[in-house]
């Protein structure tokens, strides 16, 4: 009897998921990109007091391409959309959002023409951290909870779940 058969359905992909859940949270690389007074804080979390090389994480892509994390570090210019999108779809997939702060969220206390309304206009976001500005230790906790979200994402289910936000985008546009 081959080992497909004595085996329960599912139990061998569900193991090689995990690995790959495990790889991907283990090594993900954000990319340098700070938009206002949060970009401070999120500077901090990359010092040795937070540690972000605990998660692998203190490689900070200057090229979108070889990164698979966005921190969208404060508010979000209309101006500057259309840049931060362009530098999204230049990511690498899988890939994930963490809008850091509530002007990222929300637009926060600029609620005016010039500010995006929160960066999930623009961009698929996994993660809204709270507080204006967040400190290095909730940025951490996003952290935590995103590798939770990446170590339990079925294969391919993320990048479905994106197609699925634009194709909503496009609708309401
Ligand atoms: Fe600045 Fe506060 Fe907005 Fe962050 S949430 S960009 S600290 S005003």
């Amino acid at each position: 009897m081959g080992i497909e058969e004595q085996l329960p359905s599912g139990v061998l992909l569900t193991t090689v998921e995990k690995i790959v859940g495990y790889a991907r949270k283990s090594s993900v690389w954000p990319a340098t990109f700070g938009l206002a007074c949060c970009a401070i804080e999120l500077m901090a979390a990359g010092g040795p007091k937070y540690d972000l090389a605990q998660w692998g994480m203190e490689r900070a892509s200057a090229t979108p391409r070889q990164a698979d994390l966005m921190i969208v570090a404060g508010r979000l210019s209309q101006k500057m959309a259309p840049v931060l999108r362009q530098i999204y779809d230049q990511m690498v997939e899988p890939k994930w959002v963490i809008s850091m702060g509530v002007c990222a969220s929300s637009g926060g206390m600029f609620n005016n023409y010039a500010i995006v309304q929160g960066v999930d206009h623009v961009v698929p976001v996994d993660i809204y951290l709270p507080g204006c500005p967040p400190r290095p230790e909730m940025l951490l906790d996003s952290i935590v909870k995103l590798h939770d979200k990446i170590y339990n994402t079925k294969l391919g289910a993320h990048r479905r779940a994106q197609i699925e936000e634009i194709e909503a985008q496009r609708m309401r546009t």
